[in-house]
């Protein structure tokens, strides 16, 4: 399934978030307060960086293989009733879950948080198909009503003001008109209560599943995950093969990381364990199925450096730190994962081609690479693709760039690869560089075409004596004089 937006305008996208101030303070403020309520709760835990060393290995193992764990799964999974469907892309997964839905007569599906049915764009496929879905999380359910993909991968409404939210209410849910958090909240509950009661069907996705077991897990704030998983008759959850971890054991680690690195909690408010479907005297659904979805994972699986970012758990903490994607925004990525993790999986995903803009959409700084409760190396991760992307694709034509810019660039490339032009160059600037460099330094708007540079800045002027010069001296002399 083709994204709906190509991540490749993701100029234009980031432009206009910057441009507008009530979206620029929004990303600004809230991951702010997302990323010290982090830094608070890892302080309190000590050994913090023995766990992401313990759960990196974990998930290393798992990815390394997956083959076996996966397998495990499933047999788990159907030995204790539920069944399994295996989609090797977007439309096979849609199709698994339509054909669930058909079979159980669903008019409605209620759905639970979940990325990977963004991913495979779930809801197009079932409102096709002429089934209602309903998203149960509030923040999913602001950005439904919008008409918009998640903002963020943990808080999806991230960028909606109270204003945006009491609009979008009015309009389409209660037209009595509310505007503090909580009465807008009852208007969430008693029309989501309604949809819950009513759906025959709920959809979910995996935070982790636990292949010794065949155990779904999912953690949450609102309880709607487990009121989708277990009111309806029917739970079909959407699990990304890279979802798997080994053993009950190994959970808590990941849920000690989990809510601690995304939201600052110690742990998320309510914790799923969902183990096959309801057994005689007890609650839950009559059916329970896993679509296990590949869609672009077996594809960076194959790439030896790539399949770090299946380590991934989806915590968030890398949007929140890092500084481009607070200033341009998640829907700037084109795509339903944003921020570095974005930049990453998108182009495995939807096929670098599609997505060829996005690893240049970081400074390097290693910030994401700091919090990352499973050490994602992920600036190396993006001057890998950097670099497949130079190799295999043509290049791309700079964004806005005009035409003295292009011509600019190409005449510096000139220079730099080949070190004679490279020094007669340096000579040159060296000579006029004498009209506007004082004390060292080139000030400000002495000299085009770096005038536009030193307008904000002091430009460092030119040594008197290139680095080759001293070496020369250093050769012939045994010192520098
Ligand atoms: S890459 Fe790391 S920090 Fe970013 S969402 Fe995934 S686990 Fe969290």
């Amino acid at each position: 399934m083709e994204p709906t937006l190509t991540s490749n305008e993701i100029h234009e996208l980031g432009n206009r978030v910057m441009a507008t101030p009530r979206l620029a303070e929004a990303y600004r403020s809230s991951t702010l307060r997302l990323y010290d309520h982090r830094l608070k709760a890892i302080a309190e835990v000590p050994g913090f960086d023995a766990l992401r060393d313990r759960a990196r290995e974990l998930k290393r193992e798992v990815i390394t293989h997956l083959d076996y764990y996966v397998e495990q799964f499933a047999t788990n999974f159907e030995r204790l009733g539920g069944k399994v469907h295996w989609a090797a892309d977007a439309r096979e997964a849609c199709e698994a879950v339509l054909g669930v839905a058909r079979e159980c007569g669903a008019r409605q599906v209620v759905k639970a948080k979940s990325m990977v049915s963004e991913e495979i764009e779930l809801n197009h496929a079932l409102e096709a198909a002429g089934i209602r879905p309903v998203e149960s999380d509030l923040g999913e359910y602001i950005v439904q009503l919008a008409h918009e993909t998640p903002a963020h991968i943990v808080a999806p409404a991230i960028h909606k003001t109270r204003g945006d939210v009491s609009d979008l209410f009015q309009r389409y849910v209660d037209p009595q008109r509310a505007e503090e958090p909580e009465a807008l909240t009852a208007i969430a509950r008693r029309a989501l209560r309604a949809v819950f009661n009513e759906a025959s069907m709920g959809v979910s996705g995996a935070n982790f599943a636990v292949a010794e077991a065949g155990t779904i897990v999912t953690a949450e704030n609102e309880g709607n995950i487990r009121f989708s998983t277990t009111a309806p008759r029917v739970h079909v959850a959407l699990v990304g093969i890279e979802k798997l971890i080994p053993r009950f054991q190994d959970l808590a680690i990941f849920l000690r990381l989990l809510g601690r690195s995304g939201t600052g909690q110690k742990l998320t408010s309510y914790t799923s364990i969902l183990t096959g479907p309801r057994r005689p005297g007890e609650d839950g659904p009559e059916q329970m199925h896993a679509i296990l979805i590949d869609n672009g994972r077996t594809r960076a699986l194959a790439d030896e450096k790539m399949r770090e970012a299946l380590y991934c758990i989806r915590c968030g903490a890398c949007l929140n730190a890092c500084p481009v994607y607070r200033k341009i925004g998640g829907h700037a990525y084109g795509w339903v994962y944003s921020g570095p993790i974005g930049a990453l999986i998108t182009p495995e995903f939807t096929g670098l081609a599609q997505a060829r803009e996005l690893p240049f959409a970081s400074s390097l700084c290693g910030a994401c690479r700091e919090v990352c409760p499973v050490r994602i190396n992920i600036p190396d991760l993006l001057l890998h693709l950097r670099a497949r992307a130079q190799e295999t694709l043509p290049a791309p034509k700079p964004p806005g760039s005009p035409v003295r810019e292009r011509t600019a660039m190409r005449l510096w490339a000139w220079l730099m690869s080949s070190p004679r032009r490279y020094a007669w160059s340096a000579r040159i600037a060296r000579i006029g560089q004498r009209l506007a460099a004082r004390s060292g330094w080139i000030g400000s708007s002495r000299l085009f075409p770096v005038s536009a540079w030193t307008h904000g800045r002091d430009l460092p002027a030119l040594a008197a004596r290139s680095f080759r010069q001293r070496w020369k001296n250093v050769e012939s002399k045994g010192e520098d004089k």
